[in-house]
């Protein structure tokens, strides 16, 4: 019988921890290294692939080389977020698309309350005055509070209920829009549901937790940033496509919303000359919301534990085709939750 095969082809990928071949090798996997970089490439390493494996944000796995991959029946992106993966054209072939969404989640809802924190204390201005020589109060006036203010949460999956939960003791009334969840639901983790208008207008404080589909590409522009409030901060640690950031640029400049908090953005990264660059009332960071010391870790350790439930023709821990009619046969759901 041929080996269960996994092709890694991502060229976004820290090297290869030394126990992860070995314990592939015990569950009865062959894996394959191969960074690629056009279709040909990959094509040529995971034809004969059973499970294709990316990382990151790699688009090398394209609607062209769908059909070439036949033996594919799952893609393994580790992380979350699909929106590098062809998803529709992956469901219609019978590919499932995997990820691990545990890898990040709790990082990326620490980062989303630590830029709120640093954008309505105004850390990142003072630091740089500080820095200059310049220990000034003025300088970088606190005018926000988080007391009694209220937090919107756009999507109220994983991240968005780990946001809710952690922010529990803040003393902040919660509310969320999620079309998928119940307001029974919400109401269970302390949040109330709202219509996107009505948490828009609501909120002092908005932070966006969707994942980058046709339906969120610029969920939030200039319609959205003009029915929040003046004093708003807006934090994105989600995908930036989902802010029309021209909009969101005016916004900041005009004085629409009074800030944001930004792990994300349209075009990564930023030119030198980006206006966000030059406004005070906005704290950047690279797309790092989910690394953290553990990172690399969770991140090998739940590839591998995927991979391995579907080396014995298991479903995937998570994926997020729904529906999806798989290619080959799989026994019933062993773990995770399907997304
Ligand atoms: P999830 O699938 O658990 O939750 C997403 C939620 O968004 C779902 O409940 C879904 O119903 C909801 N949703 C979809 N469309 C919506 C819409 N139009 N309006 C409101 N809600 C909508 O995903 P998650 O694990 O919470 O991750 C969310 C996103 O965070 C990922 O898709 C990814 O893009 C991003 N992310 C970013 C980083 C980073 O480093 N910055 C790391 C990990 C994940």
């Amino acid at each position: 019988m041929s080996k269960f095969k996994v092709a890694l082809i991502a060229n976004d990928v820290p090297p290869t921890p030394s126990w992860v071949v070995p314990q592939l090798e015990d569950a009865e996997i062959e894996l394959t290294e191969c960074p690629c970089v056009n279709n040909e490439e990959v094509i040529s390493t995971a034809c004969d692939a059973d499970v294709v494996w990316i990382m990151g944000g790699s688009p090398v796995v394209t609607v062209e080389v769908l059909p070439h991959l036949k033996r594919c029946r799952v893609i393994l992106r580790t992380g979350t977020g699909t929106d590098n993966v062809p998803v529709d054209e992956a469901t219609r072939l019978g590919i499932v698309v995997a990820h691990t969404p545990e890898t990040t989640m709790h990082t990326v809802a620490e980062h989303a309350i630590g830029l709120l924190f640093a954008v309505i204390r105004r850390t990142a201005v003072q630091d740089r005055a500080v820095r200059e020589g310049i220990w000034s109060r003025e300088r970088a006036w606190p005018d926000w509070h988080m007391v009694g203010q209220t937090l919107g949460l756009i999507g109220f999956g994983r991240i968005g209920q780990l946001v809710a939960k952690k922010v529990g003791g803040l003393e902040m009334k919660v509310v969320a829009y999620d079309p998928t969840v119940d307001a029974e639901t919400m109401a269970k983790h302390g949040v109330a549901s709202a219509e996107l208008e009505e948490l828009l207008r609501r909120s002092d404080f908005v932070s966006i937790h969707v994942p980058l589909l046709d339906t969120t590409y610029h969920l939030i522009g200039e319609r959205e940033l003009r029915m929040m409030k003046q004093r708003a901060v807006l934090i994105n640690t989600s995908r930036g496509k989902i802010i029309k950031e021209q909009s969101l640029i005016r916004a900041l400049s005009e004085g629409w919303i009074g800030g944001a908090g930004l792990d994300v953005l349209e075009t990564q990264p930023p030119g030198a000359d980006h206006p966000l660059l030059k406004l005070d009332n906005v704290v950047l960071t690279p797309h790092i919301a989910g690394y953290s010391d553990e990172f690399y870790d969770n991140f090998w350790n739940h590839s591998v534990k995927s991979l391995i439930e579907m080396s014995k023709n298991r479903w995937p821990l998570w994926y997020v085709n729904q529906g999806v009619k798989p290619r080959w046969e799989l026994s019933s759901k062993t773990a995770g939750v399907d997304r």
